[in-house]
Parts: C-alpha cells; structure tokens; sequence
C-alpha cells in the first residue's frame, strides 16, 4: 500500500507503478499494453526533441463516495489529442484506443486513486512523440504514444481562495499557429513570462490576443472566464486559445443549471468592470478564483482578494459535485473505470 499524505498533495510528479505503451512504424500503431518501465528510450536524431514534435493530453480519474472510479470526458480528450497530432502531422490514436490506454493505466494504478473527500485526483498524462532517425524538419519516421498518472492536489495554491494573475507582454501563440493545440512549444514559450509573474507573486500570466493585445485570450495553462453584474458567463473566443473540454463543461452548466446567460464572445482588457467575478478553469486548474489582475500599472480587483463569488462557487460545485459523482451528469460526460 502507499504512504501518501493525499490532503496535502501539490501538482508534482509522482512515480506510479503502471504506464501504457504503443509504438507507431512501418505505418502502423503496435498493439498497446502496460508496462513498469517509466523510462522512454528514443534515439537522439527525435524530432520531438528538436523540432518539437509532439503533444499532450491532460484528464483526471475521480473516486467516487462509492468507491468507485470516474473518468471526465475522456473521448474528448482523445478528440482533441488527434486535432493536435494532424496539426503537427502525426499519426492518430483511433478514440477507442485512447479510452482503453486510459482506463487500463487507472485500474493498474487504482491503489493512488485518492480518497473521495480528500479533494485530490488521479492526474492522467497521455504522451504522443516523434521519435527515430532523422534530422532534416520533417514529420518522425517513429511514434511514441504513452500514458501515465500520479495523485495531484489543487494547481495554482489555494484551491478555491482567490489568487492574483498579471498581464504578460509576451504572447503563447500566434493567430494561425498553434494555439489550439495542446503542444509542448507553447508551454516552452510560456516559461520566461510565467516565471516572471511567479517572481512577483502572481500565480500566473494572462495573455492578451497576439494580434491587438486588448482581448483577453487565456491563463498560461487554463481559460479565463467572467462572470458580469447581471449575470452573464462570458470566455474568450478566439483560433489561438486552447480549446479547454472545463471550460466547454462550464458553457453548458452555466446555461442549464445556473440559468446565466452563457456567451463565448470578446473580453477587453479595458473592460473588466463589467465583471463581478472571474476565474481559471482548466482540468489542472478545475475552477480557480482570481482575485485581481495586474495590467500595466492597474491593478483591478474582482469579487474580493480572500473570497470565492457565489457565481463561481455554484459553478464549482456543480462541475466538481458531477466529476465526483454527486450530481447527475448530462448524457455521455461520465465514463467508469472497472
Ligand atoms: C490543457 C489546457 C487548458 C485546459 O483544458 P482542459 O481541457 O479544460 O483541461 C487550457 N489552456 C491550455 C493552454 C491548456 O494546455
């Protein structure tokens, strides 16, 4: 058995004992299966490790008041993992495959599932690589596709107190880049400017649209949303921003639980008066408060600097209460591992 202190994770790496591996050659993917080897060992001429090809999924298996295990959403995640690899020309994983890779590495692992209650997760990492000889800017001649887990607790410190975020100078990604995908070099570019806001005590950066800088776009790892005075959700819409599967979840919850009016629209940075609540959302993030943002030389000050919004704590409760299985989820969101 394990020795973990499950109420007091953080977001770290935590070696657990089964991963899942499939090899692409020859125009095919190899038969999958687990594996206890959490070492990958790939040639050095891999295009993953020059020209960045690869991408990335992120899920969360939950334990339920039952015992039992939920999965979120999964078959969207294996969606978006093959929009990813066609932007970056590798090969997809047909749904089926990744569901199964997922809940084979959960029931493997079962034992680091935390404890309904403690609040932690069972963080899920699907992993797809270019890999193999070559060393010219063209597709990988080999594929890597793996899946891993460990326990996490909350992302961003707090959990559901409030936390600051500041506008980076820098932009993640361009109009028609890669935006949307969930890849590696958007988080690389996104290291100087986030540990710049680290520095200065904010939990992390917002990006503003690469093309105006005056709309919001997304938190370096999670959506933006906002809740105005009469009571309308609004997330940013744009080509360049990740495609958050939360922050869909939260469109539709918005609407037909809370009754708000719920738009994907523009959010100028000029214009968050209009708010009385905002908030990070991502599968990492799950629903995390922001206090204020920092712009230039404003400061603007949400809700409150220590308090959660109502809006924000009802959406929380909701989407949490469905991944835990407390509340009845909309058709075909929850998947369970046996
Ligand atoms: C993964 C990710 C998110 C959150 O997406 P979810 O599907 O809600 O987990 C948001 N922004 C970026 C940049 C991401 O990589």
């Amino acid at each position: 058995m394990t020795t973990i202190d499950w109420n007091n994770l953080g977001f770290n790496y935590i070696k657990t004992p089964w991963r899942y591996r499939m090899y692409w050659k020859d125009g095919q993917w190899s038969k999958g299966e687990l594996t206890e080897d959490s070492t990958l060992q790939i040639s050095e001429a891999s295009a993953a490790l020059h020209y960045g090809q690869q991408c990335f999924e992120g899920l969360k298996a939950y334990r339920r008041k039952d015992g039992k295990i939920n999965l979120f959403r999964v078959d969207e995640n294996a969606k978006r993992l093959n929009r990813s690899a066609t932007r970056l020309l590798m090969p997809t994983i047909p749904e089926e495959t990744f569901i199964d890779a997922v809940k084979q590495v959960v029931k493997a692992n079962e034992d680091f599932v935390p404890p309904y209650g403690t609040g932690a997760t069972l963080y899920i990492r699907p992993l797809l690589i270019g890999v193999g000889d070559s060393i010219g800017v063209s597709p990988a001649p080999e594929y890597i596709f793996t899946v891993f887990c460990m326990p996490v607790g909350p992302y961003f410190k707090g959990g559901l107190t409030p936390t600051n975020f500041i506008v980076s100078e820098y932009d993640r990604a361009a109009p028609q880049g890669t935006g949307a995908a969930k890849v590696g070099g958007n988080y690389a570019a996104s290291l100087l400017p986030g540990k710049d806001a680290h520095d200065h005590k904010y939990s992390d950066c917002i990006y503003l649209d690469p093309e105006t800088h005056t709309k919001i776009e997304e938190v370096g790892s999670a959506n933006f949303f906002g809740i105005t005075k009469d009571n309308k959700f609004i997330t940013p819409k744009s080509p360049s921003i990740l495609p958050s599967i939360t922050k869909y979840s939260l469109l539709y919850l918005a609407k037909e639980r809370l009754g708000l009016e719920a738009i994907e629209g523009t959010v100028k940075i000029d214009e968050l008066d209009q708010f009385a609540e905002a908030g990070a959302c991502g599968t990492a993030a799950v629903i995390s408060p922001i206090g204020g943002i920092q712009y230039k030389d404003n400061f603007h000050v949400f809700y409150s600097e220590t308090e959660v919004g109502p809006v924000t704590k009802a959406l929380y409760d909701e989407l949490t209460g469905i991944q835990f299985g407390d509340k009845k989820a909309p058709e075909g969101w929850i998947f369970e591992v046996e």
